[in-house]
């Protein structure tokens, strides 16, 4: 919303770090921009340490925590109840990929072209064995007849 060319004026960067637009008064910016950019006036001076930065994450619940991948999943998914067959698919010995895939058939969630023709609807899908439907879970697994198994 600040133009370079104010920022340039300013003495100031747009590619400035924290600490670069801030001293020991506060913000660096010129007193007017509170009233010309009124959004800023109300944003707290952060207090800066020596510490290295940590990225915080801040839960469903309003709890911080350290932030890690697991946390985050956890907050943003949808959570279902375990299903009684999750340790057919995930077991020590699996190997994630086959289980990746084993999981999403199982939840007849694979990207089959039954699926597809609701992305592409102009789009005409034949199964790639039998050439005749397009393929879907229960074509692929159960009822297509030119799959072969080995
Ligand atoms: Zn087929």
């Amino acid at each position: 919303m600040i133009s370079k060319k104010e920022i340039f004026y300013a003495d100031l960067k747009d590619q400035d770090k924290l600490h670069e637009v801030l001293d020991d008064n506060g913000w660096k910016w010129p007193q007017n921009w509170k009233y010309k950019y009124p959004c800023i006036a109300n944003i707290q001076t952060p207090f800066i340490t020596d510490k290295p930065d940590q990225a915080i994450w801040v839960d469903n619940n309003g709890n911080e925590k350290n932030f890690s991948t697991k946390t985050v999943w956890k907050d943003v998914r949808r959570s279902y109840g375990k299903v009684n067959w999750y340790n057919i698919v995930w077991h020590p010995h699996c190997i994630p990929k086959h289980t990746f895939l084993l999981w999403i058939a199982a939840r007849n969630k694979l990207c089959t072209q039954d699926r597809m023709c609701k992305w592409y609807p102009n789009k005409v899908f034949a199964c790639s064995l039998c050439n005749k439907v397009p393929d879907s879970h229960e074509l692929l697994f159960f009822k297509c007849d030119d799959v072969l198994f080995m």
